[in-house]
């Protein structure tokens, strides 16, 4: 059963675990236009500090298609495939445009979400749109 379940794992995506690779990621602008600094948790064994990629997007000519380049090492053997650091930028811009994002690894699974779709390398990304906040109460007025 271990076996088949390892077989399974190498076969097919698992954007969940990636995602929540992702979410421990802290993400940066540079002053490069579409190139992000993403901080990941793993300590380089080198230097001791924690390991620094950077992540661009490069064009697609499609809404529906993003294509992103990361530096990792994972990535330099699978350059067309997608990584925790570039879920980490795609994750910061959903927030930064008060979005939530999914991953899924299957196109039928992420049209089941009736939602917008990206395909952003091997993976389909679903956004649906955050709540309005509710209104705060002044903390100042708590003076
Ligand atoms: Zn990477």
């Amino acid at each position: 059963m271990h076996d088949i379940e390892t077989v399974q794992q190498l076969m097919q995506r698992h954007p969940d675990k990636l995602i929540a690779k992702a979410k421990q990621c802290d993400v940066y602008v540079t002053t490069h236009f579409g190139v992000f600094e993403v901080v990941s948790p793993t300590i380089d064994r080198d230097t001791g500090e924690r390991t620094k990629y950077y992540v661009r997007q490069y064009t697609t000519g499609s809404e529906k298609v993003s294509h992103w380049r990361c530096g990792c090492k994972w990535c330099s053997y699978h350059p067309t495939k997608t990584c925790a650091h570039k879920l980490a930028v795609q994750l910061w811009l959903a927030e930064a445009g008060n979005q939530y994002m999914s991953a899924w690894a299957g196109k039928e699974d992420a049209k089941r979400q009736h939602r917008r779709t990206v395909r952003s390398d091997d993976v389909y990304l679903t956004y649906r749109n955050r709540p309005e906040p509710a209104p705060v109460s002044n903390p100042i007025a708590a003076d």
